[in-house]
């Protein structure tokens, strides 16, 4: 019976569900570390914004990762888009293996990329085409199947169960169960076992965590208050009716559901199942070169050209007796930086960037001289990726690329902010619009700006926060932790008026989460192939298509 006491968390949110999670990854991984599980999943709404993070941290700690991803699915088909509201109904997803993370991942890009309407929304004809490899359970009370139980559409409930079942195999569909302590859950979870009894569609628990503890539904509430734009107080307002939706322990679960074994057990079968090893490997587009050149060949011939430019320059300064070695010197290094090149295959890489900063030179798009480790490389300042002899500043080539420790070599380049965009314009005509994108990243909750936000939900009167914001630092790396140690008038204001006292508890607990994504400015992909087979993607406001 060792099993007793195990369960497994198969539906949990992250900061990354915007604004609706109040767990930091790397919390929630400590948690379920702590409280003894095997596994756990990540199942944000929408997106796979957490995915990799999640992964590396669960795996550095010895937790097994499951990947997840709580979907939305259109009534109808994701090309339609009126109606008004979000009408579109929950669904989670776990990838069991590798063609399931890709799928997932598609599914995912393409909620964005063609189904976006309030939420990136998949349909029926997208789950069919991309099932393989993916484990569903049929979601909260916005899942379709628990969703028409309620309205009393018996049938229509049947058949949107038997339809996913249809879809995702046998073994592969769940229904799921939870208990908030919601009346419509008492309602709907009854209905749902007598489903399962008629039709075999086995059953599993899970507890849709939105936060770590009990205690934090506070500060969850008022995140989605953040989100929505409400204020606390407000009685019409979208809210979490009980304070249940944190991350309990197995024993917590076992009370729960232990009349039902088979539901929690199915936790730990479906964590057993899901094996997904997510491989990470350095991908290159490959550069056209001229006719009769090979990569290796067309570099060697594009660097000795260019070192040939950059020769009066160092000749002047030897005739003047200011170069600090002889020629013979420099063509040494340059000939043994083109072999370890080559011999470690980044001919391409280096072909790529010298094309982009030629490109913005002969556009008149100002460049900068070049920083990092790639100053150590005469081949960089022959190709004039940057404009410093390391010769001269007794730079080496080795910190850059060393033939015993093959890492990727990390090439920075500075162009212009203003007219970077037609760099990024030209790399997407060159390698294909579908396999360049910009990168995601994430503004999270600052110090100040979260009292400011928590203020507001709270109703404190503006002045009121305004002071108490400023009494925070205004320095990037300011937190509320240290702002109490450093300002006595923090304190003060926290024992005066109890409201401030919550305002800062409340604040220092939302703080550090994401708030909201947008566009890396300078950060681009470029891949060998259309990204969406390799990578999530995601789709702005401002219809820009960013990595997730
Ligand atoms: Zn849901
Ligand atoms: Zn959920």
């Amino acid at each position: 019976m060792s099993e007793y006491r195990s369960f497994v968390h198969l539906h949990n949110h992250s900061d990354y569900s915007l604004l609706d999670g109040a767990s930091k990854i790397e919390n929630l991984v400590d948690l379920a570390v702590s409280l003894g599980m095997p596994a756990l999943a990540l199942t944000d709404h929408g997106n796979l914004f957490g995915t990799i993070q999640f992964y590396t941290e669960a795996k550095k700690k010895g937790l097994k990762p499951i990947i997840g991803c709580e979907i939305y699915v259109a009534r109808d088909s994701r090309h339609k888009k009126s109606g008004g509201g979000d009408q579109s109904n929950h669904l989670l997803l776990l990838a069991e293996n590798f063609i399931g993370y890709q799928n997932l991942c598609r599914l995912v890009s393409y909620g964005y990329l063609e189904g976006f309407y309030y939420k990136p929304r998949v349909d029926k004809e997208l789950l069919s085409r991309y099932a393989g490899g993916l484990i569903a359970l049929s979601a909260c009370l916005k899942g379709a199947v628990p969703q028409k139980l309620l309205m009393e559409q018996h049938d229509a409930a049947y058949e949107e169960a038997l339809t996913l079942r249809e879809i995702f195999g046998p073994d592969n569909f769940f229904l799921e169960l939870q208990d908030h302590n919601l009346a419509s859950q008492h309602q709907v979870n009854p209905l749902l076992i007598e489903m399962s009894k008629k039709t075999g569609i086995p059953l599993v628990c899970t507890n849709d965590t939105h936060y770590l503890n009990r205690e934090d539904s506070v500060a969850h509430d008022v995140l989605l208050c953040i989100g929505t734009q409400k204020v606390v107080s407000q009685k019409d307002r979208l809210r979490y009716e009980t304070d249940q939706f944190y991350f309990k322990s197995a024993q917590e679960m076992h009370d729960l559901w232990g009349h039902i074994p088979e539901v929690i057990e199915n936790t730990l079968r479906i964590a057993e199942r899901c094996e997904l090893e997510i491989r990470t490997e350095q991908l290159l587009p490959p550069f056209e070169v001229p006719d009769g050149f090979t990569p290796d060949s067309y570099f060697e011939k594009v660097v000795r050209e260019g070192f040939k430019e950059r020769k009066p320059h160092l000749e002047a300064l030897a005739a003047a007796g200011r170069l600090k070695y002889p020629l013979s010197v420099y063509e040494e290094r340059l000939a043994s930086e083109i072999e370890m090149i080559k011999q470690t295959k980044f001919s391409s890489y280096f072909l790529i960037v010298w094309d982009l900063i030629r490109y913005a030179r002969e556009h008149s798009i100002p460049v900068g001289p070049g920083r990092g480790s790639v100053v150590g490389s005469l081949v960089a300042y022959s190709l004039r990726i940057t404009d410093i002899d390391p010769l001269q500043y007794e730079l080496f080539f080795e910190r850059f690329l060393n033939p015993e420790r093959i890492a990727p070599p990390d090439i920075d380049m500075d162009f212009c902010m203003n007219r970077r965009s037609e760099v990024i314009q030209y790399v997407a005509e060159k390698y294909g619009r579908d396999n360049v994108c910009q990168i995601i990243t994430f503004g999270t909750m600052a110090a100040r700006g979260v009292i400011r936000d928590v203020g507001r939900t709270l109703d404190i009167p503006y002045a009121e926060v305004d002071r108490i914001a400023k009494l925070i630092p205004d320095e990037p790396n300011a937190t509320i932790a240290k702002a109490l140690e450093q300002e006595p008038r923090l304190n003060e204001e926290m024992e005066k008026n109890e409201k401030i006292r919550d305002l800062i508890i409340i604040a220092q607990r939302l703080e550090g989460l994401s708030r909201h994504s947008s566009t890396h400015a300078a950060g681009v992909v470029i891949a060998p192939k259309p990204l969406i087979d390799l990578i999530p993607l995601h789709k702005t406001s401002k219809d820009e298509i960013t990595t997730q």
